[in-house]
């Protein structure tokens, strides 16, 4: 596996494993109960709120949602990895790759097998361009705070009631929350001034107090499929493929493989 970053640092997207990830995981082996032992918090609920109503979604019996650090979720899935002998190289971007026959060179590396998990701003980068207006758009952070909302429970506020850009708060362990915007495409309006507008809107009532342990990041996330761009025997994963959900913004499944069962049971109410 060759990376291009240095080193791995702590990411603030990402901080959500829904059920039908955690139930891949378990499909293949591994077991989400090392992140609930280090910290990791279990989701119970969904509340999804929007002009004056809310909806609560709550899990069936045994389900959950896990909401974590990303440095703790890819800390431990490395080392998942280097576990069953795979070799990771950091510092490593790939500009090029080129084939003797049926083998691929990369950077000095050969293998019989490509695959591109390069996210949702791609490897072709002449194409790339045109890929990335067609990308959903998040913005998140973390901080550190305590108030009235529930720690079992992640919260949606719609933008509008087309419910297809939203500002969000997930518990991911301790008192640290993961919050953030999601745009199905990049807005007009500068998005990080949207995401304070909506955080002091939305979010930040709620607190009694909080401090930001990471501000604001903003990325591009794959919903286009960009597998297209590649020859034979080069497959891709994950945002390169176009798996992010532009709906809800989860990238950690993957749509290849049947996707598991997740069941919820909705309580519709309304704000009195
Ligand atoms: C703000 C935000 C919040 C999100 N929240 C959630 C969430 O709560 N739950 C969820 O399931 N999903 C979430 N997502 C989506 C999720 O983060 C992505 O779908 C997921 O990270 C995609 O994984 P990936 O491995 O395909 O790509 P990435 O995570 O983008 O990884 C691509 C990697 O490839 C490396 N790379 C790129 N080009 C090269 C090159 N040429 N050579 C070598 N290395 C290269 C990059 O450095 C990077 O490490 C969120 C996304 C955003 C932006």
């Amino acid at each position: 596996m060759l990376e291009a970053q240095k080193e791995r640092g702590e990411k603030t997207c990402g901080g959500y494993l829904t059920w039908s990830a955690i139930s891949l995981l378990n499909q293949i082996g591994i077991s989400t109960d090392y992140l609930i032992d280090n910290g990791a918090q279990k989701i119970e609920h969904l509340i999804q709120l929007w002009d004056k109503n809310f909806i609560t979604h709550s899990h069936h019996c045994g389900e959950y949602g896990i909401g974590c650090k990303r440095l703790l979720l890819d800390n431990w899935l490395t080392e998942c990895a280097t576990n069953e002998g795979v070799q990771v190289e950091y510092g490593e971007r790939v500009q090029s790759f080129s084939n003797l026959g049926d083998v691929f060179n990369v950077n000095n590396y050969c293998g019989k097998k490509l695959v591109f998990a390069t996210g949702a701003r791609g490897f072709v980068s002449k194409d790339s361009r045109i890929v990335l207006s067609e990308q959903s758009f998040g913005i998140s952070a973390h901080i550190r705070g305590t108030g009235k909302i529930n720690k079992k429970t992640i919260y949606f506020w719609y933008l509008d009631n087309l419910k297809n850009d939203y500002f969000w708060a997930i518990p991911i362990g301790g008192d640290v929350w993961n919050i953030g915007i999601w745009f199905q495409h990049l807005p007009e309006k500068k998005p990080q001034e949207l995401f304070y507008e909506k955080a002091n809107q939305y979010l930040f009532p709620e607190f009694f107090g909080y401090e930001y342990i990471n501000k604001p990041h903003g990325a591009f996330c794959g919903n286009v499929n960009m597998t297209s761009f590649l020859p034979e025997n080069c497959y891709g994963v994950g945002d390169f493929a176009g798996c992010n959900i532009t709906t809800s913004g989860e990238g950690f499944i993957c749509k290849l493989l049947p996707k598991p069962v997740s069941s919820f049971c909705i309580n519709f109410s309304r704000f009195k």
